[in-house]
């Protein structure tokens, strides 16, 4: 469905022209217009003959679309290392000064599916920060979500990743729908939940597994037995599965288990979160396979996850960012990127497994990933976009590994703020001051504070996050401007794996 402008403009701004896009702050991929004075964003409304956003846009999307173009501290020049410092520098410097040997980081949000297959033709050594998922990671669409009559959601609040998809859970329970929270940290989900269980990460799997035992007519705790009856009943069911767990090692349990359940039930599902139906390697890979490239180029923050980056050392390092954040500081030179506003971006990394495109609302002089591999490599970019068709979940076989349940968990999460957001004084708001959180008897146990090495943080405390858990948010690093704080890869032992632990 093509969206056009509306017949009457719906601000009461002043404009000289009017868009429609398509924000891709998160796979809810919703259609926005956008009223421009000057080839400047003066106001913004979710597009009311969109199916995904159906005429609403959240905090988020608005800040990206509104904001984040005309942040005064986006990287605007070409920059290259002078020992501490950086000069203005050319692209043609960058071109003279990279390798044969390339790696390639990719994120989610200012690389799109085009750049993507234009870096796999250019090297096997290509990377990103999603989980890859070899099965379709949604068997239907999030609008679909509100006929449910059960909706088990497994650590899964989309409210922190897809955000405008949970009206259509809220829609279900107005139905009258069963609704499970079964989550570590509770959100609006749970808020709106029939039941709902605030249990530690290894727990919530193990919650799943006697899920999954049940179905099949095994034993299991009462409260796991009563959902199941539910679903076996009442049939027309659905199990949301954030992407947290599958950053665990128990990824292959949940996997496992959702394919137990829908063998026997053919229960829907439907992943939330950042997910990739196209393989890539992972950030532990690009530590592993650092020394062997010369060149590295980089989007996002991947650094904000990695303790320390001396294995990349010796490889020339470009960054192509929206922001000076911690990779462009540890980058040997700042290539300023276009925000998905500003181009032809394709979405593709999500758990709806949705391909959406959207043509450029902003016109900008800077570049896209693409275009730059192309003028400094010669890569040749695609012009076929499409992703591989993927089988249903029952057709891929999955291996688990012992779940121990002893023990205090920390768990490394996005919340409300994600990376970009500490870069914009209005979601700043949301999360000032950097704090981990946990409940009242864990931040007890542990004396008000996470020590872990020479690193001090204050506990919040906060009843919705579950026993024995505690909860980092990953959004902060030593040089966003309003409020420094500590990057996650100063507690990860493993970049890839985000819930460990602790003691
Ligand atoms: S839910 Fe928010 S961030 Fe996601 S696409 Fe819609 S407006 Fe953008």
């Amino acid at each position: 469905m093509s969206l056009r402008p509306t017949n009457l403009p719906l601000t009461a701004k002043g404009f000289d022209e009017e868009k429609i896009g398509v924000c891709f702050g998160c796979g809810c991929y919703c259609g926005y217009i956008a009223y421009l004075k000057g080839g400047n964003i003066v106001d913004v409304y979710g597009h009311p003959n969109d199916p995904n956003g159906m005429g609403s846009l959240c905090t988020k999307g608005i800040a990206l679309l509104q904001e984040l173009p005309k942040n005064p501290m986006r990287a605007k020049r070409v920059l290259l290392r002078e020992g501490e410092e950086f000069r203005e520098g050319s692209l043609e410097e960058v071109r003279r000064r990279v390798g044969k040997r390339v790696g390639i980081f990719l994120d989610r949000l200012t690389t799109d599916l085009r750049d993507l297959l234009t870096s796999l033709q250019l090297t096997d050594c290509v990377y990103s920060d999603a989980v890859h998922l070899p099965f379709r990671p949604s068997t239907l669409k999030p609008q679909s979500w509100s006929s449910k009559k059960v909706i088990v959601a497994i650590e899964c609040d989309p409210v922190f990743s897809e955000v405008m998809s949970v009206r259509w859970i809220v829609d279900a329970v107005e139905r009258g729908a069963y609704l499970v929270a079964v989550s570590s940290r509770f959100g609006t989900v749970a808020q709106k939940a029939s039941e709902s269980f605030l249990l530690k990460p290894p727990k919530v799997v193990r919650f799943l597994e006697s899920l999954a035992d049940a179905i099949e007519g095994k034993k299991a705790p009462e409260k796991v037995d009563k959902i199941s009856r539910a679903i076996l009943g009442l049939g027309d069911s659905l199990l949301l599965i954030g992407d947290t767990l599958l950053r665990t090692p128990w990824r292959g349990n949940v996997l496992s288990a959702l394919k137990r359940i829908r063998l026997r039930t053919g229960i829907d599902y439907s992943f939330v979160g950042d997910v990739t139906p196209i393989k890539t390697k992972s950030l532990s890979d690009l530590l592993r396979e650092a020394t062997s490239l010369d060149t590295l180029i980089l989007t996002g923050n991947p650094f904000a996850y990695i303790n320390d980056t001396e294995p990349l050392e010796k490889t020339f390092k470009v960054h192509l960012t929206l922001f000076p954040n911690l990779t462009a500081n540890s980058s040997d030179a700042v290539v300023p990127v276009r925000s998905f506003q500003e181009r032809e971006f394709t979405g593709f990394r999500n758990g709806f497994g949705n391909l959406k495109t959207s043509g450029p609302v902003l016109s900008s002089e800077f570049w896209t990933l693409s275009d730059f591999l192309r003028e400094v490599f010669g890569a040749e970019v695609p012009e076929d976009l499409s992703v591989p068709d993927l089988p249903p979940v029952e057709e891929v076989e999955f291996e688990g590994t012992e779940v121990e349940e002893e023990g205090i968990y920390l768990l490394v999460d996005r919340t409300l703020v994600d990376d970009v957001g500490h870069w914009n004084l209005w979601t700043h708001e949301v999360e000032r001051e950097q704090r981990v959180l946990a409940n009242e008897r864990t931040a007890e146990l542990l004396g008000g504070e996470l020590k872990i090495g020479d690193l001090t943080l204050k506990i919040t405390v906060n009843n919705n996050i579950a026993d024995e858990t505690i909860l980092f948010p990953d959004s902060f690093e030593e040089t966003q401007p309003f409020d420094p704080g500590i990057r996650a890869g100063k507690v990860l032992p493993d970049p890839d794996i985000r819930v460990f632990r602790y003691s």
